[in-house]
């Protein structure tokens, strides 16, 4: 991480990893991964999770969180065990989605590297193999990753208890809720003892997240480094370049030749859009995969796989696979379509941008959805300036909203609005005919 941005302002005490009470194979570890000092969101979480209390921290992707955890976990794991032998579950992290929770392993790997002795960590994941999990199980774990779903299912048939573990953290607490998760995460404190430190990371505090928070926290300390979910915006340039609708995977390729861009996540609506941009992609020799829910796990992990490795320049994906994704270098995020939430295009925006590299989000801005986009933008209280390309300036016009007789809304239907609302419906499909 060499190029720094602007906000490292933020880093100018340079405080070192040693400063925040970590041991030294900690530090080494770190150090040999090329982090020359710790994110503002390590610097505060690291001292408190070491010091045993429960804490939330507002931390959007990006930020080094799961570092900001992980670290003081596996020293209190590692101190542990130098004087207990005895492998007992002592730590469970939970997390959203399957690719999240195996980056958080493998990130553990790469830090527990030098310690003396190491604590043994396993992830548990759905699309798995339950037998592969469970024999990983068998030796014992100090730490376990997981989603709910796949913990649950080892919980239940009573081949894993929780009855052990002293620390528990919630990661993207608010994908967790969003995701539909709440009922599992229930099931799981439950299952937990009550005397445990908890640790809760959110990228957004809404109000089902500041619930949730009320109700498992103790005496919590909050921590919110950057005083929201919005992320750091200099080191990502945000950009909305108006466009038509058909005229998007036109801008897209452009785009993508013109500024370079050798790596591109870029976010649609739907599966099937996933599917058929990448292949319009692939062939105008574009290398492009899709990622969505509808592929099977060997299927997603490959395609990720192949991003990462490079062999591949764009992954056309939606919100729901592209949670989580780690990736490092990525160039520029794009939204070919909005994100339905202003949520998601928080999420979506932090995949590029990460820890001290520079990065950018293109909105592609269109008649229908430039409303909305107002509304994120609103909400994040910011205003992109709209571009507009040569050879892409958009001719479209907003279509009405209409009610279910074809007319605006509050408005009587007229004969004129009943033709225009026909209208708009036949453009609009031969727009998505054309489109893709
Ligand atoms: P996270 O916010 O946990 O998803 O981390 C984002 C990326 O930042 C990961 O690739 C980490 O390896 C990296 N990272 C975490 N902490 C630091 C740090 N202090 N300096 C440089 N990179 C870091």
């Amino acid at each position: 991480m060499t190029d720094r941005s602007p906000r490292d302002c933020c880093y100018s005490q340079r405080v070192p990893f040693s400063a925040l009470g970590l041991v030294s194979p900690l530090c080494r570890a770190v150090t040999e991964l090329g982090y020359l000092e710790p994110t503002p969101v390590q610097q505060q979480l690291v001292p408190a999770v070491l010091a045993g209390g429960d804490v939330w921290a507002s931390a959007r992707t990006g930020s080094g969180k799961t570092a900001a955890y992980l670290l003081p976990l596996l020293q209190q794991l590692t101190l542990r065990n130098s004087s207990n032998h005895h492998r007992a579950l002592r730590a469970l992290v939970l997390v959203p989605t399957r690719e999240l929770a195996t980056q958080i392993g493998e990130q553990a790997t790469r830090y527990a590297k030098f310690l003396s002795p190491r604590p043994v960590h396993r992830v548990l994941v759905g699309g798995g193999s339950l037998d592969v999990q469970r024999l990983a199980l068998r030796g014992g774990a100090d730490l376990i990753v997981a989603t709910p779903g796949r913990l649950l299912d080892f919980v239940d048939r009573a081949e894993l208890s929780l009855a052990t573990v002293d620390h528990f953290v919630l990661d993207e607490a608010d994908r967790i809720l969003s995701l539909g998760f709440a009922d599992e995460l229930a099931r799981v404190l439950e299952r937990l003892p009550t005397r445990r430190q908890n640790v809760m990371l959110s990228a957004t505090f809404g109000p089902k997240v500041q619930a949730l928070a009320e109700r498992w926290l103790v005496d919590a300390r909050g921590i919110d480094v950057d005083g929201g979910a919005m992320p750091d915006t200099t080191a990502i340039v945000q950009r909305a370049i108006e466009v038509d609708a058909r005229a998007r995977t036109r801008l897209l390729r452009a785009l993508i030749r013109g500024e370079q861009w050798d790596r591109v996540l870029v976010f649609v609506a739907t599966r099937q859009a996933a599917d058929e941009l990448a292949r319009d992609l692939d062939k105008a020799d574009i290398a492009a995969l899709a990622l969505h829910g509808d592929q099977g796990p060997t299927t997603r992990k490959s395609a990720l796989e192949s991003f990462v490795a490079g062999d591949i320049r764009v992954l056309v994906a939606t919100d729901l696979a592209a949670r989580g994704i780690d990736v490092t270098g990525l160039a520029a995020v794009v939204n070919y379509d909005l994100p339905r939430s202003t949520t998601d295009y928080v999420h979506r925006v932090g995949r590029t941008g990460r820890a001290g590299e520079r990065g950018v989000a293109v909105t592609f801005v269109t008649a229908d959805n430039a409303a909305h986009f107002g509304v994120i933008e609103k909400h994040h209280r910011m205003t992109l300036v709209r571009e507009r390309l040569a050879g892409f300036a958009p001719t479209d016009v907003a279509r009405p909203v209409l009610d279910a007789h074809g007319g605006k809304k509050g408005a009587r239907p007229s004969k004129k609005d009943k033709l225009r609302a026909a209208a708009a419906r036949t453009s609009a499909s031969s727009k998505k005919a054309s489109d893709r």
